[in-house]
Order: C-alpha cells, then sequence, then structure tokens
C-alpha cells in the first residue's frame, strides 16, 4: 500500500512550498499570492526509501464563491482520499477564523490528522504551537518549508505508523 498524504490549510499557508520539497519538484507553482493552485495536485515522494504520495490542495478560505468554491471542494475530496491529512498553519499569520473553521471539519473525520505551524523561522516556534493549540488537532510540528526545517520529524510523524 502507497500512503496517501494531503496537505490541506487556507491558502498562502506554504502548502505548495511544502509539496515542493517533499516531491522534489517544481510544477506546483509556489505563488505569493493566494489560491494560485486551483485543483488538487499529486505527486510522488520518497521518506527513507518508502514511497508515498502528496496531495497538494487549493486552499479553503471558508467564505468561498466560484472559483474558490471550487477549490475548497478540491480539499475536501482530497481529506477524503489521504491516509493522513497535514493540516498547515501560518505561524507569521498567527490562528484565524478560517483555520478553526477547517480544524472543526477535520475533527469530525476519523483521519489521522498533523497540526503543521509552518514559517518557524518567522517566530519562536514555541509561541506558535501555544498559539495553534485550541485548534484542538493535537501538538503542532514547528516547521520551516522553505528551509526545510522540522520536516523530518514531522515525516516521522505522519508516515512512521505505515
Ligand atoms: P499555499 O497557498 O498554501 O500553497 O502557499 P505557498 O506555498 O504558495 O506559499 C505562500 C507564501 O509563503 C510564499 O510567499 C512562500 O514563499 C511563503 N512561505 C512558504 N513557506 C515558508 C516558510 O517556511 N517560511 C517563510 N518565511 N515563508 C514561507
Ligand atoms: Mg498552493
Amino acid at each position: 500500500m502507497v500512503p496517501v498524504i494531503a496537505l490541506v490549510g487556507r491558502p498562502n499557508v506554504g502548502k505548495s512550498t511544502l509539496f515542493n520539497r517533499l516531491t522534489k519538484s517544481r510544477d506546483a507553482i509556489v505563488a505569493d499570492y493566494s489560491g494560485l493552485t486551483r485543483d488538487r495536485k499529486y505527486g510522488e515522494a520518497k521518506w527513507q526509501g518508502r514511497t508515498y504520495i502528496v496531495i497538494d490542495t487549493g486552499g479553503i478560505s471558508g467564505d468561498e464563491e466560484g472559483i474558490d468554491a471550487k477549490m475548497a471542494e478540491q480539499s475536501l475530496q482530497a481529506i477524503e482520499e489521504a491516509d493522513a491529512v497535514l493540516f498547515m498553519v501560518d505561524s507569521r499569520a498567527g490562528m484565524t477564523a478560517a483555520d478553526q473553521m477547517i480544524a472543526e471539519h477535520l475533527r469530525k473525520k476519523n483521519k489521522r490528522t498533523f497540526l503543521v505551524a509552518n514559517k518557524v523561522d518567522t517566530v519562536d516556534p514555541e509561541i506558535a504551537r501555544a498559539e495553534f493549540s485550541p485548534l484542538a488537532i493535537g501538538d503542532a510540528f514547528p516547521v520551516a518549508a522553505a528551509h526545510g526545517r522540522g520536516v523530518n520529524a514531522l515525516l516521522q510523524a505522519a508516515l512512521g505508523a505505515f
């Protein structure tokens, strides 16, 4: 069985940056503005010799209409397809209403879910963990997807069980 890991979260938290790092591809376009990845995108990745599939998604912002609603729908489908979910939040931006809405959805699902506090190069990782603990998804894994910090510990937790 090849494990499938979905990257979900609101736009601009760094999902495509992590996707690119995991798959070492430049295919998922990383943007400085929200919502460029319109559809879910699959990539093959390897961790400690083990192959797994990563799904990048466009993001959920919580007040979707039109194309944004489609992006959110893709994210919900990615959650269904996944064996484990990496729920990404932005440590620099702090917790938002959209984060809380996504957390509420994920808490209702019986899915292995890992909270990923990205961009900890910009804030103290311990502050980031405390900031997001009200999401009740468990202890956040502090990472900096852009630099690779914390990514191995995250993969150990997410993939170690498969
Ligand atoms: P997505 O919308 O969730 O896919 O987010 P992107 O991967 O497109 O990233 C959004 C912005 O956050 C881009 O400007 C990235 O360069 C930036 N970013 C991503 N990861 C990090 C990180 O670890 N640290 C910092 N400081 N910025 C990051
Ligand atoms: Mg993206």
